[in-house]
Protein backbone atom coordinates (compact mmCIF):
# COMPACT_ATOMS: atom_id res chain seq x y z
CA UNK A 1 0.00 0.00 0.00
CA UNK A 2 1.47 3.23 -0.59
CA UNK A 3 1.45 5.76 2.04
CA UNK A 4 3.09 8.83 0.82
CA UNK A 5 1.53 11.70 0.04
CA UNK A 6 1.57 12.44 -4.09
CA UNK A 7 1.27 15.02 -6.59
CA UNK A 8 2.67 19.26 -6.31
CA UNK A 9 3.28 20.64 -3.18
CA UNK A 10 1.56 23.63 -4.09
CA UNK A 11 -1.62 23.98 -6.42
CA UNK A 12 -0.55 27.22 -8.54
CA UNK A 13 -0.59 27.27 -12.43
CA UNK A 14 1.64 28.89 -14.25
CA UNK A 15 0.41 32.16 -15.91
CA UNK A 16 -0.74 32.15 -19.75
CA UNK A 17 -0.63 34.63 -22.04
CA UNK A 18 -4.28 36.18 -22.56
CA UNK A 19 -4.04 36.17 -26.53
CA UNK A 20 -3.33 32.17 -26.17
CA UNK A 21 -5.81 30.03 -27.71
CA UNK A 22 -5.94 27.12 -25.25
CA UNK A 23 -4.72 26.62 -21.95
CA UNK A 24 -2.86 23.74 -22.77
CA UNK A 25 -1.89 24.13 -26.65
CA UNK A 26 -0.03 20.77 -26.35
CA UNK A 27 -2.00 18.59 -25.06
CA UNK A 28 -4.91 19.82 -26.80
CA UNK A 29 -3.87 19.54 -29.96
CA UNK A 30 -2.01 16.83 -29.70
CA UNK A 31 -1.51 14.26 -32.92
CA UNK A 32 -4.53 12.25 -32.47
CA UNK A 33 -2.43 9.19 -33.40
CA UNK A 34 -0.35 10.51 -30.86
CA UNK A 35 -2.55 10.69 -27.84
CA UNK A 36 -3.84 7.22 -28.56
CA UNK A 37 -0.08 5.80 -28.01
CA UNK A 38 0.20 7.65 -24.65
CA UNK A 39 -2.86 6.55 -23.64
CA UNK A 40 -2.34 3.62 -24.40
CA UNK A 41 0.69 3.58 -22.37
CA UNK A 42 -1.24 5.16 -19.83
CA UNK A 43 -4.30 2.30 -20.06
CA UNK A 44 -0.69 -0.20 -18.94
CA UNK A 45 0.40 1.94 -16.08
CA UNK A 46 -3.03 1.26 -14.85
CA UNK A 47 -3.38 -2.61 -15.13
CA UNK A 48 -0.06 -3.02 -13.53
CA UNK A 49 -0.95 -0.65 -10.36
CA UNK A 50 -4.09 -3.03 -10.31
CA UNK A 51 -1.73 -6.50 -9.95
CA UNK A 52 0.90 -4.70 -7.85
CA UNK A 53 -0.95 -2.53 -5.50
CA UNK A 54 -2.73 -4.89 -5.15
CA UNK A 55 -6.91 -3.85 -6.02
CA UNK A 56 -9.01 -7.08 -5.23
CA UNK A 57 -12.24 -5.58 -7.38
CA UNK A 58 -10.45 -4.30 -10.58
CA UNK A 59 -7.97 -7.45 -10.18
CA UNK A 60 -11.38 -10.06 -9.86
CA UNK A 61 -12.90 -7.89 -13.35
CA UNK A 62 -9.34 -8.34 -14.82
CA UNK A 63 -9.11 -12.10 -14.44
CA UNK A 64 -12.85 -12.57 -15.02
CA UNK A 65 -11.86 -11.61 -18.81
CA UNK A 66 -8.74 -13.85 -19.05
CA UNK A 67 -6.40 -10.88 -17.86
CA UNK A 68 -3.99 -13.17 -15.79
CA UNK A 69 -0.69 -10.39 -16.14
CA UNK A 70 -0.36 -6.81 -16.72
CA UNK A 71 1.31 -7.87 -20.40
CA UNK A 72 -2.27 -9.06 -21.40
CA UNK A 73 -3.15 -5.56 -21.54
CA UNK A 74 -1.27 -4.25 -24.58
CA UNK A 75 -3.85 -1.04 -25.02
CA UNK A 76 -7.25 0.83 -25.65
CA UNK A 77 -8.43 -2.14 -28.12
CA UNK A 78 -8.33 -4.81 -25.33
CA UNK A 79 -10.78 -2.58 -22.85
CA UNK A 80 -13.50 -4.34 -24.72
CA UNK A 81 -13.58 -7.47 -23.18
CA UNK A 82 -12.65 -5.77 -19.49
CA UNK A 83 -16.49 -5.70 -17.61
CA UNK A 84 -17.99 -3.06 -16.66
CA UNK A 85 -18.06 -1.50 -12.99
CA UNK A 86 -21.26 0.04 -11.84
CA UNK A 87 -22.52 2.42 -9.02
CA UNK A 88 -23.43 -0.55 -7.01
CA UNK A 89 -19.99 -2.85 -7.07
CA UNK A 90 -18.61 0.25 -5.51
CA UNK A 91 -21.36 0.61 -3.21
CA UNK A 92 -21.24 -3.73 -2.50
CA UNK A 93 -17.44 -3.37 -2.33
CA UNK A 94 -17.91 -0.58 0.37
CA UNK A 95 -20.86 -2.59 2.30
CA UNK A 96 -18.17 -5.47 2.38
CA UNK A 97 -15.05 -3.78 2.92
CA UNK A 98 -16.45 -0.83 5.18
CA UNK A 99 -16.04 1.81 4.63
CA UNK A 100 -13.52 2.39 1.91
CA UNK A 101 -14.25 -0.97 -0.18
CA UNK A 102 -11.84 -2.93 -2.06
CA UNK A 103 -11.31 -0.87 -5.17
CA UNK A 104 -9.03 1.68 -3.47
CA UNK A 105 -5.38 2.56 -4.89
CA UNK A 106 -4.07 3.63 -1.66
CA UNK A 107 -4.69 3.94 1.72
CA UNK A 108 -7.11 6.84 2.54
CA UNK A 109 -4.42 8.74 4.45
CA UNK A 110 -2.27 9.38 1.52
CA UNK A 111 -5.56 11.49 0.41
CA UNK A 112 -6.13 15.37 1.60
CA UNK A 113 -10.31 15.02 1.08
CA UNK A 114 -12.95 12.70 1.29
CA UNK A 115 -16.30 13.11 0.51
CA UNK A 116 -19.27 11.61 -0.58
CA UNK A 117 -21.62 11.35 -3.31
CA UNK A 118 -25.49 12.89 -2.54
CA UNK A 119 -27.38 9.64 -2.50
CA UNK A 120 -29.45 10.61 -5.33
CA UNK A 121 -29.38 7.04 -6.51
CA UNK A 122 -29.00 5.04 -3.09
CA UNK A 123 -26.30 4.94 -0.48
CA UNK A 124 -23.90 7.55 -1.08
CA UNK A 125 -20.33 6.29 -2.14
CA UNK A 126 -17.25 7.64 -0.99
CA UNK A 127 -14.64 9.61 -2.87
CA UNK A 128 -10.94 10.39 -1.87
CA UNK A 129 -8.33 12.66 -3.65
CA UNK A 130 -4.95 12.76 -3.09
CA UNK A 131 -2.93 16.26 -4.05
CA UNK A 132 -2.34 14.91 -7.31
CA UNK A 133 -5.88 14.19 -7.70
CA UNK A 134 -7.13 17.68 -7.38
CA UNK A 135 -4.71 18.92 -9.49
CA UNK A 136 -5.59 16.38 -12.18
CA UNK A 137 -8.95 17.99 -11.69
CA UNK A 138 -8.30 21.50 -11.60
CA UNK A 139 -6.21 21.62 -14.87
CA UNK A 140 -9.08 20.15 -16.63
CA UNK A 141 -11.49 22.45 -15.58
CA UNK A 142 -8.84 25.29 -16.37
CA UNK A 143 -9.21 23.78 -19.97
CA UNK A 144 -12.89 24.11 -19.85
CA UNK A 145 -13.29 27.59 -18.31
CA UNK A 146 -10.87 28.97 -20.94
CA UNK A 147 -12.65 27.36 -23.72
CA UNK A 148 -15.89 28.86 -22.39
CA UNK A 149 -13.62 32.45 -22.69
CA UNK A 150 -13.40 33.49 -19.30
CA UNK A 151 -9.89 34.46 -18.16
CA UNK A 152 -8.28 35.08 -14.09
CA UNK A 153 -10.09 38.07 -12.42
CA UNK A 154 -13.61 37.65 -13.40
CA UNK A 155 -16.07 37.18 -10.65
CA UNK A 156 -18.36 34.17 -10.97
CA UNK A 157 -20.48 32.58 -8.72
CA UNK A 158 -22.13 28.89 -7.75
CA UNK A 159 -23.93 27.60 -5.32
CA UNK A 160 -23.16 24.01 -4.69
CA UNK A 161 -24.16 21.61 -1.98
CA UNK A 162 -20.72 21.51 0.43
CA UNK A 163 -19.93 19.33 3.88
CA UNK A 164 -19.67 15.24 2.88
CA UNK A 165 -20.96 16.05 -0.65
CA UNK A 166 -17.54 17.18 -2.26
CA UNK A 167 -18.95 18.78 -4.76
CA UNK A 168 -18.90 22.25 -4.01
CA UNK A 169 -15.25 22.29 -2.63
CA UNK A 170 -14.44 20.83 -5.84
CA UNK A 171 -15.72 23.72 -7.98
CA UNK A 172 -14.38 26.29 -5.38
CA UNK A 173 -10.92 25.17 -5.40
CA UNK A 174 -11.10 24.94 -9.45
CA UNK A 175 -12.35 28.54 -9.71
CA UNK A 176 -9.25 29.82 -7.18
CA UNK A 177 -6.80 28.08 -8.76
CA UNK A 178 -7.74 29.16 -12.27
CA UNK A 179 -7.94 32.46 -10.79
CA UNK A 180 -11.51 33.55 -10.85
CA UNK A 181 -12.66 35.23 -7.81
CA UNK A 182 -15.10 32.53 -6.04
CA UNK A 183 -18.07 34.10 -4.88
CA UNK A 184 -20.20 30.84 -3.21
CA UNK A 185 -23.66 31.43 -1.68
CA UNK A 186 -25.72 28.76 -0.50
CA UNK A 187 -27.95 26.64 -2.38
CA UNK A 188 -31.32 27.83 -2.08
CA UNK A 189 -32.52 24.76 0.02
CA UNK A 190 -34.75 27.49 1.75
CA UNK A 191 -36.16 31.22 0.55
CA UNK A 192 -34.14 32.59 3.50
CA UNK A 193 -31.28 30.70 1.75
CA UNK A 194 -31.77 31.81 -1.66
CA UNK A 195 -32.24 35.23 -0.51
CA UNK A 196 -28.74 35.35 0.84
CA UNK A 197 -27.40 34.19 -2.89
CA UNK A 198 -30.05 36.56 -4.70
CA UNK A 199 -28.48 39.81 -2.13
CA UNK A 200 -24.66 38.61 -2.64
CA UNK A 201 -25.49 38.74 -6.38
CA UNK A 202 -27.06 42.19 -6.62
CA UNK A 203 -24.32 43.45 -4.02
CA UNK A 204 -21.42 42.06 -5.88
CA UNK A 205 -22.83 41.97 -9.70
CA UNK A 206 -20.56 38.91 -10.94
CA UNK A 207 -19.17 38.76 -14.26
CA UNK A 208 -21.01 35.39 -15.08
CA UNK A 209 -24.29 35.35 -13.85
CA UNK A 210 -25.62 32.32 -12.39
CA UNK A 211 -26.67 29.15 -14.04
CA UNK A 212 -27.49 25.81 -12.08
CA UNK A 213 -30.07 23.15 -11.67
CA UNK A 214 -31.57 25.42 -8.31
CA UNK A 215 -31.73 28.43 -11.06
CA UNK A 216 -35.81 28.13 -10.97
CA UNK A 217 -35.58 28.45 -7.17
CA UNK A 218 -33.98 31.48 -7.48
CA UNK A 219 -36.81 32.99 -10.56
CA UNK A 220 -39.44 31.93 -7.19
CA UNK A 221 -37.36 33.84 -4.53
CA UNK A 222 -37.06 36.99 -6.49
CA UNK A 223 -40.66 37.31 -7.19
CA UNK A 224 -41.86 36.59 -3.72
CA UNK A 225 -39.62 39.27 -2.29
CA UNK A 226 -40.67 41.53 -5.26
CA UNK A 227 -37.55 41.85 -7.33
CA UNK A 228 -37.29 41.30 -11.17
CA UNK A 229 -34.63 38.66 -11.46
CA UNK A 230 -33.43 39.95 -14.23
CA UNK A 231 -33.03 43.05 -14.26
CA UNK A 232 -32.84 43.59 -10.14
CA UNK A 233 -30.67 40.36 -9.44
CA UNK A 234 -29.30 40.10 -12.78
CA UNK A 235 -29.75 36.36 -13.75
CA UNK A 236 -30.31 35.10 -17.13
CA UNK A 237 -32.58 31.96 -18.44
CA UNK A 238 -29.50 30.32 -20.50
CA UNK A 239 -30.43 29.43 -24.21
CA UNK A 240 -30.57 25.52 -24.58
CA UNK A 241 -28.01 23.83 -26.99
CA UNK A 242 -29.21 22.92 -30.63
CA UNK A 243 -28.85 19.69 -32.30
CA UNK A 244 -27.50 15.92 -31.12
CA UNK A 245 -28.15 18.07 -27.43
CA UNK A 246 -26.36 18.62 -23.97
CA UNK A 247 -22.43 18.66 -23.96
CA UNK A 248 -20.88 15.88 -22.35
CA UNK A 249 -19.12 18.02 -19.55
CA UNK A 250 -18.52 15.12 -16.34
CA UNK A 251 -18.27 11.34 -15.66
CA UNK A 252 -19.40 12.65 -11.92
CA UNK A 253 -17.67 13.59 -8.60
CA UNK A 254 -16.72 10.02 -7.85
CA UNK A 255 -14.91 9.27 -11.17
CA UNK A 256 -14.16 12.62 -13.36
CA UNK A 257 -15.64 15.67 -12.35
CA UNK A 258 -14.32 18.39 -14.41
CA UNK A 259 -14.19 15.81 -17.90
CA UNK A 260 -14.83 18.01 -20.66
CA UNK A 261 -15.74 21.53 -21.80
CA UNK A 262 -17.31 23.38 -24.95
CA UNK A 263 -15.78 25.60 -27.44
CA UNK A 264 -18.95 26.62 -28.78
CA UNK A 265 -19.29 24.25 -31.39
CA UNK A 266 -21.59 21.14 -30.52
CA UNK A 267 -20.16 19.11 -28.21
CA UNK A 268 -17.79 18.67 -25.16
CA UNK A 269 -14.39 18.42 -25.75
CA UNK A 270 -12.75 16.01 -23.58
CA UNK A 271 -9.70 15.66 -21.45
CA UNK A 272 -8.82 12.72 -23.63
CA UNK A 273 -4.98 12.13 -22.06
CA UNK A 274 -6.50 12.04 -18.55
CA UNK A 275 -9.42 9.57 -19.13
CA UNK A 276 -10.36 6.71 -21.96
CA UNK A 277 -14.27 8.11 -22.94
CA UNK A 278 -16.00 5.44 -24.65
CA UNK A 279 -20.09 5.11 -25.60
CA UNK A 280 -20.32 1.21 -25.06
CA UNK A 281 -23.24 -1.41 -25.69
CA UNK A 282 -23.62 -2.98 -21.75
CA UNK A 283 -24.39 -6.32 -23.89
CA UNK A 284 -21.52 -6.71 -25.74
CA UNK A 285 -18.70 -4.34 -23.89
CA UNK A 286 -18.10 -2.87 -27.21
CA UNK A 287 -18.12 0.99 -28.61
CA UNK A 288 -20.78 1.41 -30.43
CA UNK A 289 -20.32 3.81 -33.79
CA UNK A 290 -19.75 7.45 -33.48
CA UNK A 291 -23.22 9.13 -33.44
CA UNK A 292 -25.05 6.60 -31.53
CA UNK A 293 -26.07 6.65 -27.79
CA UNK A 294 -24.33 4.21 -25.64
CA UNK A 295 -23.42 3.57 -21.90
CA UNK A 296 -20.83 6.54 -20.98
CA UNK A 297 -17.94 4.46 -19.77
CA UNK A 298 -14.61 6.42 -18.57
CA UNK A 299 -11.26 4.77 -17.45
CA UNK A 300 -9.14 7.61 -15.64
CA UNK A 301 -5.64 8.27 -16.66
CA UNK A 302 -2.68 8.36 -14.47
CA UNK A 303 -5.29 9.56 -11.31
CA UNK A 304 -4.51 7.87 -7.87
CA UNK A 305 -8.02 7.29 -7.64
CA UNK A 306 -8.53 5.80 -10.56
CA UNK A 307 -11.44 3.99 -12.16
CA UNK A 308 -11.34 1.57 -14.61
CA UNK A 309 -14.45 0.60 -17.08
CA UNK A 310 -16.59 2.37 -14.98
CA UNK A 311 -20.22 2.93 -16.12
CA UNK A 312 -21.98 5.99 -15.25
CA UNK A 313 -25.57 4.39 -16.41
CA UNK A 314 -25.75 7.37 -18.60
CA UNK A 315 -26.06 7.81 -22.51
CA UNK A 316 -23.79 9.47 -24.29
CA UNK A 317 -22.47 9.77 -27.62
CA UNK A 318 -19.10 10.95 -29.35
CA UNK A 319 -17.92 12.14 -32.21
CA UNK A 320 -14.34 12.63 -33.59
CA UNK A 321 -14.82 14.83 -36.56
CA UNK A 322 -12.54 17.57 -36.75
CA UNK A 323 -13.56 20.65 -34.70
CA UNK A 324 -13.37 23.96 -36.10
CA UNK A 325 -11.33 25.24 -33.13
CA UNK A 326 -8.08 23.52 -33.79
CA UNK A 327 -8.32 21.01 -30.44
CA UNK A 328 -8.07 17.88 -31.58
CA UNK A 329 -9.84 15.95 -28.75
CA UNK A 330 -12.51 14.10 -29.35
CA UNK A 331 -16.16 15.81 -28.34
CA UNK A 332 -19.07 13.62 -26.84
CA UNK A 333 -22.88 14.65 -25.96
CA UNK A 334 -24.79 13.94 -23.11
CA UNK A 335 -28.34 11.94 -23.05
CA UNK A 336 -29.60 11.96 -19.43
CA UNK A 337 -29.60 9.33 -16.79
CA UNK A 338 -31.08 5.95 -17.07
CA UNK A 339 -32.75 6.11 -14.13
CA UNK A 340 -34.77 9.45 -15.77
CA UNK A 341 -34.95 7.65 -18.55
CA UNK A 342 -38.67 6.59 -18.86
CA UNK A 343 -41.43 4.46 -21.45
CA UNK A 344 -44.43 4.66 -21.66
CA UNK A 345 -47.40 3.72 -24.74
CA UNK A 346 -44.45 2.22 -26.47
CA UNK A 347 -42.08 5.54 -26.35
CA UNK A 348 -38.90 5.44 -24.49
CA UNK A 349 -37.83 9.53 -23.24
CA UNK A 350 -35.89 11.70 -20.64
CA UNK A 351 -38.33 13.37 -17.94
CA UNK A 352 -36.11 16.52 -19.48
CA UNK A 353 -38.24 15.84 -22.70
CA UNK A 354 -41.49 16.58 -20.37
CA UNK A 355 -39.78 19.65 -19.13
CA UNK A 356 -39.53 21.04 -22.41
CA UNK A 357 -43.18 20.24 -23.76
CA UNK A 358 -43.85 22.49 -20.17
CA UNK A 359 -41.89 25.43 -20.71
CA UNK A 360 -44.09 26.26 -23.80
CA UNK A 361 -46.78 26.57 -21.61
CA UNK A 362 -46.23 30.05 -20.54
CA UNK A 363 -48.42 30.07 -17.36
CA UNK A 364 -46.99 27.51 -16.00
CA UNK A 365 -43.47 28.54 -15.88
CA UNK A 366 -44.00 32.08 -13.67
CA UNK A 367 -42.49 32.49 -11.53
CA UNK A 368 -40.77 29.10 -12.32
CA UNK A 369 -41.87 25.77 -13.74
CA UNK A 370 -42.51 22.91 -11.16
CA UNK A 371 -43.57 19.70 -11.93
CA UNK A 372 -43.36 15.93 -11.46
CA UNK A 373 -44.00 12.65 -13.45
CA UNK A 374 -45.36 9.66 -12.09
CA UNK A 375 -43.10 6.72 -13.26
CA UNK A 376 -44.93 4.55 -15.79
CA UNK A 377 -44.87 0.86 -14.48
CA UNK A 378 -43.45 -1.36 -17.18
CA UNK A 379 -46.42 -2.68 -19.55
CA UNK A 380 -48.80 -0.38 -17.56
CA UNK A 381 -51.14 1.16 -19.45
CA UNK A 382 -53.24 4.52 -19.68
CA UNK A 383 -52.03 8.38 -20.24
CA UNK A 384 -48.55 9.77 -18.40
CA UNK A 385 -49.55 10.87 -15.00
CA UNK A 386 -47.91 14.55 -14.41
CA UNK A 387 -48.45 17.40 -11.84
CA UNK A 388 -47.89 20.77 -12.85
CA UNK A 389 -48.01 23.82 -10.35
CA UNK A 390 -49.52 27.40 -11.34
CA UNK A 391 -50.13 30.65 -9.76
CA UNK A 392 -53.26 31.92 -11.22
CA UNK A 393 -55.24 31.39 -14.73
CA UNK A 394 -58.01 28.46 -15.52
CA UNK A 395 -57.10 25.34 -14.17
CA UNK A 396 -58.78 23.52 -16.86
CA UNK A 397 -57.78 25.36 -19.96
CA UNK A 398 -54.33 25.26 -19.22
CA UNK A 399 -53.64 21.51 -17.95
CA UNK A 400 -55.20 20.98 -21.49
CA UNK A 401 -52.74 22.65 -22.90
CA UNK A 402 -49.93 21.41 -20.81
CA UNK A 403 -51.41 17.72 -22.38
CA UNK A 404 -50.97 18.93 -25.64
CA UNK A 405 -47.67 20.54 -25.94
CA UNK A 406 -46.53 17.18 -24.20
CA UNK A 407 -48.57 14.98 -26.93
CA UNK A 408 -47.00 17.40 -29.30
CA UNK A 409 -43.37 16.75 -28.46
CA UNK A 410 -43.72 13.08 -27.03
CA UNK A 411 -46.57 11.37 -29.26
CA UNK A 412 -47.79 10.65 -25.88
CA UNK A 413 -50.97 10.85 -24.06
CA UNK A 414 -50.46 12.66 -20.66
CA UNK A 415 -53.15 13.36 -17.83
CA UNK A 416 -52.29 16.93 -16.35
CA UNK A 417 -53.17 17.73 -13.04
CA UNK A 418 -52.99 21.56 -11.81
CA UNK A 419 -51.83 21.60 -8.47
CA UNK A 420 -51.36 24.95 -5.93
CA UNK A 421 -48.42 26.70 -6.16
CA UNK A 422 -45.66 25.65 -3.52
CA UNK A 423 -47.01 22.13 -2.98
CA UNK A 424 -44.41 20.10 -4.93
CA UNK A 425 -41.34 19.92 -3.31
CA UNK A 426 -38.62 21.94 -3.47
CA UNK A 427 -34.45 21.57 -3.53
CA UNK A 428 -31.71 23.73 -3.40
CA UNK A 429 -29.68 21.60 -5.98
CA UNK A 430 -30.75 18.79 -7.75
CA UNK A 431 -35.02 18.53 -7.88
CA UNK A 432 -36.43 15.36 -8.04
CA UNK A 433 -39.13 15.25 -10.89
CA UNK A 434 -39.61 11.82 -11.26
CA UNK A 435 -41.69 10.51 -8.51
CA UNK A 436 -42.81 6.84 -7.52
CA UNK A 437 -47.00 6.16 -7.47
ZN1 LIG B 1 -13.79 22.85 -30.78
Amino acid sequence: METALTGPETLVPTPRDPAQKFWDPELQTLDPEERRRRQDAALRRLVRRVFETPVPLFRRKLESAGVKHPEDVRGVDDLSRIPLVRKQDLRDSEAAAPPYGDYRFGDVRCCVRIGTSTGTTGTPTVTMWTRRDLAFEYESAARNFWRTGWCPGMLVTHAHPAYLYGGGMLLSGAYEYFGLVNLWVPPPDTDELAEQGIRAWMRFQPDIPFVGFSLGRYFEVSAKLKLDPMKDVGLRIPSLPGGKGIPLMTAGLECFACLGGSCGAPGAHLNEDRALVQAVDPETGREVPDGEWGDLVVTTLDRDGALLRYDLEEACSLTREPCACGETTIRGFWGGRFKDLLAAQGKRFQASEIEGALRTVEAVTKPSLEWVVVRPRAGEPGPLRVRVELAEGDRDAIAGRCAAAIAQRLGAEARVEIVERGSLPRSGYKTTRVVDA
